[in-house]
């Protein structure tokens, strides 16, 4: 059963560090949420009770911080989960995609062998921003041929508005 009342907490373990890592950009550190034991586990709890998560095949989290809540998402709600990767961590045969970030420019990496396992995939971060990140995974699994179940992340920075990129499904736990 969730307390909501600990729900409540979660934007406030959410500190903002300004102008990191680059000047303009209102960083959202999000690391502060896992310090709260018990706010981290209502919200995985929240999370892997979505139908978003519920209704997917599999999962595919984005590193870093897209791990450590798409794992134990995925522990939680019984869903495989392969790993989107920054260049350089992957070991055998990958496809790449290049992105724009907030605050700059990046490719990510899934194993061919990995991706071909699955016909659908739901895609978790932790903050949806522009939604280039998303977009990047969601080219990927078009690439391999199956298809995007939904995005899901814990904060969505709404002013950016990133959800109206996607035509597939979009859930957040806080918007900010
Ligand atoms: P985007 O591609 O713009 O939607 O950015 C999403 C990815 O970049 C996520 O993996 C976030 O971890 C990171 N990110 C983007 N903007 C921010 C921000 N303002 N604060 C913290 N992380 C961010």
């Amino acid at each position: 059963m969730f307390r909501f009342e600990g729900m409540k907490n979660l934007e406030s373990l959410i500190k903002t560090y300004k102008n990191f890592p680059k000047q303009g950009i209102a960083f959202k550190d999000v690391l502060g949420i896992i310090q709260d034991a018990e706010v981290f586990r209502e919200l995985i709890l929240k999370m892997a009770s979505n139908n978003i998560v519920k209704n997917s095949e599999a999962i595919i989290s984005i590193e870093a911080r897209g791990f450590i809540f798409g794992s134990a998402i995925s522990f939680q709600a019984s869903k495989p989960m392969l790993v989107a990767r920054k260049p350089g961590k992957l070991p055998g045969e990958l496809i790449q995609e290049k992105y724009n970030l907030e605050y700059g420019e990046d490719s990510l990496y899934i194993q061919k062998e990995a991706i071909k396992k699955f016909n659908s995939y739901l895609i978790i971060d932790d903050i949806l921003a522009t939604g280039g990140t998303a977009q990047c995974v969601a080219n990927l699994i078009y690439k391999n041929g199956s298809d995007v179940s939904g995005l899901l992340t814990v904060v969505e920075l709404i002013d950016l508005d990133g959800r109206s990129k996607f035509d597939f499904p979009v859930e957040s736990i806080l918007k900010i």
